[in-house]
């Protein structure tokens, strides 16, 4: 019987594996990761990423019956070294899109074919891959709507979800060179801030398909409305499993669908669909914009007027603003690794244009703090608001905080949950503890800028001096 290699990346999982099953059906798999600490996103990754890779590969293992090889060093010298101990005859992995990933592969590719061995890659990210969806005169889209529409739902239907392959095991041994215990990779935190968010995620594939299956029986229909209210369990929390590959684009794409039977017009169903599809989309401006992580896809951005603020950015970071629903989320972010999307545009929202903070800046706390982290999502997700993105929000429509949370948290049960200081106001200063008058701020037992901070920014002022600042890149 052959022997092959499957070297898991971003698809930490049994099922529906298209690399896994070719790697089991050619032969005895040894099943592998490895820690590249050259490439970018693996090099700089955050504390809330590394605590979910630790316990999602520790599940993979366990799924694997305890055979997972965990290494740390360079793939191509770990794969080649495999190869030529354990006479390997082909070697399997998913895609990945970010240009470093790319250019290594290939030559990890070309390095493994020079010893006669098959090197082959496989989709198992993404519902349609980037190279294959193009507009017509064969450039890339650069706007979600018709990208979405007339190119990925006109293309060929996502592969169904596979089940788990019969898999047999080759044999190996235990003192590889640049081998490691998965308990010697350091990538769990040293001080432990990971008590609550132990208790929240079960990092494991069957979590996520537990997660999966709630949402659809208990949110799915209602997801259009409810997936903008912060203090309602209305979206999937999907997103960490997925950029791990706990589970797969597809197996979501198709348990959503089956359950309504194959029917989009549903419109919960519709759109949650067109929310995978903003996953897509940021991977498609990934591959196709390479520098979307550091660079303004809208270059007039690059003479915008960012401000050098250290102390505002600390209050944003820290969740002491003095603006409720951004404290909020961003003592969401921090206590639970996770921010609602909603909040997501309005914490980003307010460093971007009332603290004229550079959004690369917020990209990257946002990297070190989200259990998602993604490089094509939250580069995405930033330039969209910032609007120097690619079918952006317009750069003058500007997110007004207080309204926000009026609107999608009217009760304050959100900022209520991460701001428990400011528990007994009553709703009608909830989302602006400032205009509350002296009697009721001592009712709720709160002295504005002792024990609740006073706004770092006028909304009013900074939206006039964004708009300003906007005008001089125009
Ligand atoms: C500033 C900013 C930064 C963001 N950073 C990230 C990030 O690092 N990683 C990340 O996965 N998402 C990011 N997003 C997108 C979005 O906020 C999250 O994907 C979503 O909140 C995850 O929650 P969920 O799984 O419950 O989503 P659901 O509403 O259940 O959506 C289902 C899935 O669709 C995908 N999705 C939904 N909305 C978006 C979107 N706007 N863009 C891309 N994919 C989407 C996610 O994979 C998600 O799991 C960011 C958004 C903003 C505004």
């Amino acid at each position: 019987m052959a022997t092959t290699i499957v070297w898991f990346r971003q698809d930490l999982r049994v099922t529906d594996n298209p690399a896994l099953i070719l790697a089991a059906k050619h032969g005895e798999v040894i099943p592998v990761y490895i820690f590249d600490e050259n490439l970018p996103s693996i090099a700089e990754l955050g504390g809330s990423s590394k605590w979910w890779l630790h316990h999602a590969l520790k599940s993979l293992n366990e799924s694997l019956g305890g055979k997972l090889l965990t290494f740390k060093g360079d793939p191509e010298k770990i794969l080649g070294s495999l190869c030529d101990e354990f006479d390997v005859s082909g070697v399997y992995w998913s895609r990945m899109y970010e240009a470093y990933a790319r250019e290594r592969d290939t030559k990890i590719k070309q390095a493994i074919k020079d010893k006669d061995v098959d090197a082959v890659s496989v989709n198992g990210s993404l519902l349609w891959e980037p190279m294959k969806i193009t507009k017509n005169d064969g450039t890339p889209y650069k706007v979600y709507t018709p990208y979405y529409k007339n190119g990925c739902l006109k293309a060929p239907s996502p592969r169904y979800p596979e089940a788990k392959p019969e898999i047999s095991f080759a044999r190996t041994r235990d003192n590889l060179t640049d081998k490691v215990k998965l308990d010697d990779m350091s990538l769990l935190p040293t001080i432990s801030w990971d008590t609550t968010i132990n208790k929240l995620w079960n990092v494991s594939e069957q979590g996520a398909k537990d997660k999966l299956a709630v949402f659809i029986k208990d949110a799915i229909t209602d997801y259009n409305d409810d997936r903008n209210i912060p203090s309602v369990k209305g979206t999937s929390q999907l997103s960490p499993y997925l950029h791990f590959g706990l589970i797969s684009p597809n197996q979501a794409w198709y348990a959503v669908l089956d359950a309504f039977d194959g029917e989009m017009s549903n419109n919960g169903v519709y759109v949650y669909l067109s929310e995978l599809g903003w996953r897509e989309f940021s991977y498609y401006l990934l591959f196709h914009f390479e520098s979307i992580q550091t660079k303004n896809f809208n270059s007039k951005f690059d003479s915008f007027p960012w401000q050098q603020n250290d102390q505002h950015l600390k209050a944003w970071q820290t969740g002491k603003t003095g603006i409720p629903i951004v404290d909020a989320g961003m003592r969401e972010l921090y206590s639970t690794g996770y921010m609602h999307n909603r909040v997501r545009m309005i914490v980003a929202s307010f460093l971007v244009k009332n603290l004229l903070i550079d959004w690369r800046k917020g990209e990257r706390w946002f990297w070190d703090c989200l259990l998602d982290a993604d490089t094509a999502s939250n580069s995405a997700g930033w330039q969209w608001v910032a609007g120097s993105g690619a079918d952006a929000a317009p750069y003058f429509r500007i997110f007004n905080p207080v309204l926000q949370g009026e609107k999608f948290d009217k009760q304050g049960e959100y900022v209520k949950k991460y701001c428990p200081e400011l528990s007994q106001l009553p709703n009608k200063y909830i989302h602006k503890p400032w205009d509350a008058p002296d009697i009721i701020l001592k009712q709720a037992k709160i002295e504005l800028g002792v024990d609740y901070p006073n706004p770092i920014a006028d909304l009013k002022e900074s939206r006039v001096a964004a708009l300003d600042a906007y005008k001089e890149i125009k």
